[in-house]
């Protein structure tokens, strides 16, 4: 089903292979703007340590999500390393607008599927120096080396080969260097003339 506004520019989405630095980037730019707001997903995975319920996902049973998939509950949904993951057509609909910008961290399949029912949202990639200190900050992360990581390297290099798909990329080496660019690539889509566009309406009406 399509949405009722296709033309939604106040959406943005952000890929990157599991460990690019996608939350952390994103946790910055959301703690520092109050403009944007974080559309929380549904998973099936399992929570991690330090991830809170509501806050970083809705923690939810494979039972569950298939119920919302059936009842057409989700903007856009995708298996990601034999988990389930999905955006609701709610939080789109209830956090979007209103001089809000909302930011997606999804899947390359994901964003694909939302450039498809929101060709104007904003579609950025965080890539990381190279696949060595990819998996150091993988590791780094979940305390381990397992077939999980190995996975997650090799999943990486399918979704890097996805670099089209994206208006800009961000490479995240220095994290302060690559948060600047994030934010001026924001700042950007924040002026664009699309957004603009009721503002010099405004102006020409003399208001
Ligand atoms: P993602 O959300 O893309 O899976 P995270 O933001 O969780 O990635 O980052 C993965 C790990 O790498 C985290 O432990 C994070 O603290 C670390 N990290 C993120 N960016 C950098 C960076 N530029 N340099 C070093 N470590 C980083
Ligand atoms: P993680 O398990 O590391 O939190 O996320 C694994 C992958 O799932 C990441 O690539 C992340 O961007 C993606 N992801 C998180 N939420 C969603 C979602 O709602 N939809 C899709 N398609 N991918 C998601």
């Amino acid at each position: 089903m399509k949405s009722k506004n296709p033309d939604r520019f106040n959406i943005i989405v952000i890929s990157g292979p599991s460990g690019s630095g996608k939350s952390t980037l994103i946790n910055r730019l959301v703690s520092e703007h109050r403009d944007i707001i974080f559309s929380v997903s549904h998973t099936t995975r399992a929570k991690r340590e330090s991830e809170i319920y509501g806050k970083h996902y809705h923690f939810v049973s494979e039972e569950k999500f298939r119920e919302m998939i059936a009842h057409n509950e989700f903007a856009e949904w995708a298996k990601v390393y034999q988990n389930f993951y999905g955006t609701s057509r709610d939080e789109i609909e209830q956090k979007s607008g209103n001089e809000k910008n909302l930011v997606l961290d999804l899947d390359v399949q994901g964003a694909a599927n939302i450039k498809r029912e929101f060709p104007s949202a904003l579609f950025v990639f965080i890539v990381p120096p190279n696949l060595a200190e990819l998996k150091k900050r993988l590791v780094a992360r979940e305390k381990v080396i397992d077939s999980h990581i190995e996975t997650r390297l090799k999943t990486a290099i399918k979704e890097l080969k996805q670099y089209h798909l994206y208006d800009y990329t961000v490479i995240n080496d220095k994290v302060e260097e690559a948060y600047a660019v994030l934010k001026s690539i924001y700042t950007a889509f924040n002026n664009s003339t699309y957004k603009k566009q009721k503002m010099i309406e405004n102006i020409l009406e003399g208001r």
